[in-house]
């Protein structure tokens, strides 16, 4: 029988998750499970690049964690951790730097991007973030990386830090494919920025109902359309995006009847609220269980620890002993 092949894919500690975190990637994440060998990581060490305030770690890991298993990421099945708690990747990250030449890190736009968001604290860390990432994927030797199309770049750098450690030292690495999520880019409540907790444009899957209501409600919805007898223009509402996740079955409906005025805002919105309520019940109450388990979470990530351990400990052994650190 054909090997199944290993996906490595990390997300920051930005603890409880929101629609936009599950149709963009851990749904996708689910679904991989189910014919490869899935490896993921919560990157501690990445969020300290921009992360002011580390109080929060724990508890968001926790959370995001939490969020992970109701979502479906089954511990008996995929490796779940904590980056920081494998510390081989802090090693094999310095000796990729010794092969990734500095103008391939300041070519990356997200670099760029950064640095312009927090000018007082242009870090190393920033500079270096790709090659962590790099070391995060091929100390666990990924063939295949889930990812959307902004962090391209990213996994190209690391296939050509790969590459050129492979004509110095000798091939030990897979060259990890990309497979782009298969959801576009999800709008937040605001209609303009894709949903982050960061834009505060987001509802979290972990929300109550009323809690969901009550920002769905609050959301931009088509700005030409100013009075309820106003036909709408369903294609520049996020709502009506967000119906089409939600509630497939009554979206075309939607848009008819919101081109002809038939349905107002608030009607639409409060049927795209009951929608994620309904849909998102089965995991709010598996969430709920998952909460009860005093200490099952921190279970999962130090068993996904040891697991990760193991491979990480056989692959940095391997690099050592091309780079010459072992003799
Ligand atoms: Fe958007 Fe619905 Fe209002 Fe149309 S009726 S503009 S789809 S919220």
């Amino acid at each position: 029988m054909k090997p199944k092949r290993r996906v490595f894919s990390g997300a920051r500690p930005t603890g409880r998750q929101h629609i936009g975190n599950y149709l963009g990637a851990l749904q996708n994440w689910v679904k991989l499970q189910e014919e490869c060998d899935c490896i993921y990581c919560v990157v501690d060490v990445h969020a300290l690049t921009t992360m002011e305030d580390v109080s929060r770690l724990k508890a968001n890991i926790h959370e995001m964690v939490l969020d992970w298993l109701a979502a479906g990421l089954d511990p008996g099945r995929s490796i779940l951790f904590v980056q920081s708690w494998v510390p081989q990747v802090m090693e094999l990250h310095t000796l990729l730097s010794m092969v990734t030449p500095l103008g391939w890190l300041l070519r990356i736009p997200t670099f760029k991007e950064k640095a312009r968001r927090q000018p007082g604290n242009v870090n190393y860390g920033l500079v270096g973030y790709p090659v962590l990432m790099a070391a995060d994927i091929l100390l666990y030797k990924a063939d295949v990386v889930p990812v959307g199309e902004d962090q391209l770049p990213h996994l190209e750098l690391t296939r050509e830090i790969a590459r050129r450690f492979h004509r110095l030292f000798g091939r030990v690495f897979p060259l990890p494919e990309a497979k782009l999520t298969s959801y576009p880019l999800v709008l937040g409540l605001d209609g303009v920025n894709k949903m982050s907790k960061s834009y505060n444009n987001h509802i979290e899957l972990a929300a109550s109902p009323e809690e969901t209501l009550k920002r769905v409600m609050a959301a931009f919805t088509d700005p030409a359309r100013r009075y309820r007898s106003d036909p709408g223009h369903p294609e520049v509402c996020n709502i009506y995006h967000l119906h089409g996740f939600f509630r497939p079955e009554g979206v075309s409906e939607i848009a008819e009847e919101c081109r002809q005025a038939r349905i107002g805002c608030v009607e639409c919105k409060r049927l795209l609220a009951q929608g994620i309520n309904q849909a998102l019940a089965p995991f709010r109450e598996r969430r709920a269980e998952i909460a009860a388990r005093e200490g099952y979470v921190e279970e999962v990530l130090s068993e996904g620890a040891k697991r990760a351990h193991a491979i990480a400990q056989e692959t940095i052994r391997e690099v050592k002993e091309r780079v010459g650190l072992i003799w």
